[in-house]
This record gives C-alpha cells, sequence and structure tokens, in this order.
C-alpha cells in the first residue's frame, strides 16, 4: 500500500489512534480519551494534518476512549465522521459507554454511566465491505461485532487489520476479554480465518503479528 501508517499510542485508558496518509490526504481511525487530547492533537500537526488535507475519522466503535475527541476535531478540522450504525446511538446521546457483562464491577459501571462525550451525529455510516480507495487506501470495512454491536475493522490489501477492540495487546496480544457479546465476538473471530491478514493494529498496545495471538 502506497500509504503510511501512524501509530498514536496515547496511552493511560486512552484507546490507540492510527493516522494514514495517502497521496490525496489523511485518515484517522478512533480518536482516543478526552484526556489524551492534548497530546493527539500536537500527533496531528506533527503529521501535516490540518482542515484541507484531514478528509475522513473512522470510529471502529463507540466507547468513549475511542470516541472521546471525535467531536471536538470534527469542529476543529471539518473533518468528516463515518462509523456503523448499530453505535451510532451512543454518539448522538453522548453516552459512549455500554454496559459489558462479566468486564465490570457495577461500582466500576455506574460511574463510567456518568462519563459524556461531547454529543455529534456522525456524517455517514459504514458497514462490510465499504471500501476507502476514494481517500487514497487500499483497505476496506468489516463489521466485526462482539466487543460492541457496531464495531468495525479496516483491513488492508497488505494485511494490516485494524481491529478497534476486539484484540488488545495490554499484557500481551490477545483476544479481548471485555465483550458485549461472545458468540458474536466468535462469530468475527472465525470470519477473520477467510482473510489473509499479518498485522493486528489494537485498540490498547502496540502493533504485533497475527500469529504471536494467544
Ligand atoms: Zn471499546
Amino acid at each position: 500500500m502506497n500509504c503510511e501508517i501512524k501509530t498514536i499510542i496515547l496511552g493511560g485508558s486512552s484507546g490507540n489512534c492510527y493516522l494514514i496518509k495517502s497521496h490525496i490526504g489523511f485518515v484517522l481511525i478512533d480518536t482516543g480519551g478526552k484526556s489524551k487530547r492534548k497530546k493527539l492533537e500536537k500527533e496531528l500537526e506533527k503529521a501535516g494534518c490540518n482542515s484541507e488535507n484531514f478528509h475522513l475519522i473512522i470510529l471502529t466503535h463507540g466507547d468513549y476512549d475511542h470516541s472521546g475527541n471525535c467531536a471536538y476535531l470534527k469542529e476543529k478540522y471539518g473533518v468528516k465522521v463515518a462509523m456503523h450504525i448499530r453505535d451510532e446511538r451512543m454518539m448522538r446521546y453522548g453516552r459512549a459507554i455500554k454496559y459489558k457483562r462479566k468486564s465490570k464491577s457495577f461500582i466500576k459501571y455506574l460511574f463510567l454511566l456518568f462519563i459524556k462525550i461531547n454529543q455529534f451525529k456522525p456524517d455517514f455510516n459504514i458497514d462490510e465491505g465499504f471500501s476507502l480507495s476514494c481517500y487514497g487506501i487500499n483497505a476496506r470495512v468489516i463489521h466485526l461485532p462482539g466487543h460492541s454491536r457496531g464495531s468495525i475493522g479496516i483491513l488492508t490489501d497488505d494485511g494490516d487489520l485494524f481491529c478497534g477492540d476486539l484484540f488488545t495487546n495490554i499484557k500481551k496480544p490477545e483476544i479481548n476479554k471485555i465483550m458485549e457479546n461472545e458468540l458474536d465476538a466468535k462469530t468475527s473471530i472465525n470470519k477473520l480465518k477467510n482473510y489473509l491478514i499479518d498485522k493486528i493494529y489494537p485498540g490498547h498496545g502496540k502493533p504485533f503479528p497475527l500469529n504471536y495471538l494467544s
């Protein structure tokens, strides 16, 4: 792929962001959490992102640690935002968290209920098969429900998979234990066997080759 991928690991509880630069301009995958906004803005500036060349934000899913800066960046750069329709409600109501069984204690869940993101309406929805070729990127969207109903991955023709929170690499590369629907997650993981995947770009932690997955 004739594109550059810049991995932006914001750290803390914030999700990663991935900035893809093509001959047409920039596409950002996920926007991290609000608390890391300054760090993200610096990285975007360093890469040469501006309101002329920053064309699209793709959210892999609606959680606040991935969507927390989306409304702000949309306003600042006039950039379009795309996500799957099944997570869109989280953005419209500014409640970017869902209940995930087995993953959070009740107290932690209550705490998360108070986290609000700036509400916004995505510009358009994307689903299985959506191509990024008009942004100069040879990649397409795969619907990967499990972590949330509207979770998506972006797979490049080179086998790079931006998987959102389906996989994680916080302690080691593994399938994320935080799932809204475990059956859907299993189906999504099986579905990936149909594709040629080389490297995983997870929502948290460093990218890793697919064969490192435990
Ligand atoms: Zn998540």
